[in-house]
């Protein structure tokens, strides 16, 4: 082992071991599934003294749950959950093996390095701080490894809740992913943190038409029908919705960038914040987007049937007038099936867990504004609000300023700066030891 690798700081080598489990979800039921990334992480969990529960919802697709006792058994519980499943990774498209845990340029590389190997990794090393440090966190903490987070995680956290919500007794707050990570907004540097995500929509579009030779004059077309609305649906530019998540993410941002959020406009807004505006338009207005297109099997043939799946996000509380919409866009020709659906969340921008996280992050980063974001995905916390848990995003990183965060997420050669693994453990552990 070289010198290099024998220094690697822990949390780098756990995310490393993750990233080397193919735990690829594809979707649709397809998954590498998470067991061996499951007994991985049980394994960590047993080593600092907790009794992980697993939890299968189908063979392969395990969830891991365990209770940390904390110090004051008079505060509510905290969740502290990461999922370990990962989107696909096409190797020919990436400079490195996506399932290599490459450690090249102080940057550990791989799908999952963000999203989200590197909090799974987070929490493992920050409770093992907490513990060394004081015995035990200042509240109870379940901390939960979920299954299927990639797939909408019907098979992780949606089962977990259903069928297992004793494990989340006493818990009214939750922390994960696609939050407390910094942006360098007008040349500050500042913390995004998660208070709300879009609801979800996805759908299917399908249509049928005639069977026919390719040379045949077809206007009963399945994939014509099909294309056109895809097209409709896709080029829509959907117009600017203000919540009071993205009120309040504007005008923080506003602030910081010392603009009047009234006369310039959330959109300006969102544009002036670089690299980070590709999160944060996306929290301004619904966006439908095809990812999917299916129909035809010869060139010469015209198939009797053609499909197409499409990802809509939208504020919580405009899935009615969305659907409407795009119903109307794929016109008679074409019918909408929802295949999925969840809430969107927005929970409150104030309050002592904001507060922690906030003061946890500043001890770290001394003066670095944390501003309120709605996120334009969406995360385990859906599953988990069921239970009354109101959930944040937090993985918190200081990132180089050329680094194209958001670009990273599902994206080709994801990486990590080895850097941002060990701040996040040092911040996380001051959160746990202290909330
Ligand atoms: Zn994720």
């Amino acid at each position: 082992m070289s010198e290099a690798l024998a220094a690697l700081e822990q949390t780098a080598v756990i995310a490393r071991d993750l990233i080397r489990f193919d735990t690829t979800n594809f979707g649709e039921g397809r998954s590498a599934g998470e067991a061996e990334a499951a007994d991985y992480v049980a394994r960590a969990l047993r080593d600092l003294g907790l009794r992980p529960e697993t939890i299968e919802s189908e063979p392969g697709r395990t969830s891991v749950v365990a209770r940390v006792a904390g110090r004051n058994r008079d505060k509510p519980a905290l969740v502290v959950h990461g999922h370990l499943d990962v989107v696909p990774a096409d190797p020919a498209n990436w400079s490195v093996d996506p399932f290599g845990g490459v450690i090249k340029d102080d940057a550990l590389w791989g799908r999952g390095a963000v999203d989200m190997k590197n909090m799974d990794a987070m929490m493992l090393t920050a409770l093992q701080d907490v513990i060394e440090r004081q015995g035990a966190p200042e509240r109870d903490l379940v901390i939960a490894f979920f299954a299927d987070e990639e797939a909408g995680g019907v098979l992780g956290a949606q089962h977990v809740v259903t069928t297992r919500p004793d494990l989340f007794d006493g818990a009214t707050e939750a922390i994960s992913e696609v939050g407390g990570y910094s942006v360098t907004l007008g040349g500050t540097r500042a913390y995004l943190l998660q208070t709300g995500e879009k609801a979800l929509l996805w759908l299917r579009l399908h249509a049928t038409g005639v069977a026919a030779h390719g040379s045949h004059r077809v206007f009963d077309n399945a994939v014509t029908k099909v294309a056109a609305a895809v097209a409709r649906i896709g080029s829509r530019d959907w117009p600017v919705r203000m919540s009071p998540t993205t009120t309040a993410m504007i005008d923080a941002i506003a602030q910081v960038l010392g603009v009047d959020p009234e006369q310039a406009g959330p959109d300006a807004i969102a544009l002036a914040t670089g690299s980070a505006s590709r999160f944060i338009t996306a929290a301004l207005h619904t966006t439908s987007n095809p990812t999917v297109l299916r129909a035809g099997y010869k060139q010469n043939v015209i198939p009797d049937s053609a499909e197409a799946l499409i990802d809509i996000r939208c504020l919580p509380g405009d899935e009615a007038y969305v659907l409407a919409e795009v119903r109307e866009l794929a016109g008679p020709d074409v019918t909408v099936e929802v295949v999925l659906q969840d809430i969107g969340l927005e929970q409150p921008t104030d309050g002592a867990l904001v507060t922690a996280m906030t003061s946890a992050l500043q001890r770290h980063d001394p003066g670095a504004p944390v501003l309120p974001y709605l996120l334009s995905g969406g995360t385990d916390n859906k599953a988990l609000s069921r239970l009354g848990i109101a959930g944040y995003g937090f993985v918190p990183m200081l990132l180089p300023e050329t680094i194209d965060f958001p670009a990273l997420f599902h994206g080709v050669d994801e990486r990590i700066p080895l850097s941002a693994l060990a701040f996040g453990r040092s911040v996380l552990a001051d959160l746990l030891a202290e909330y």
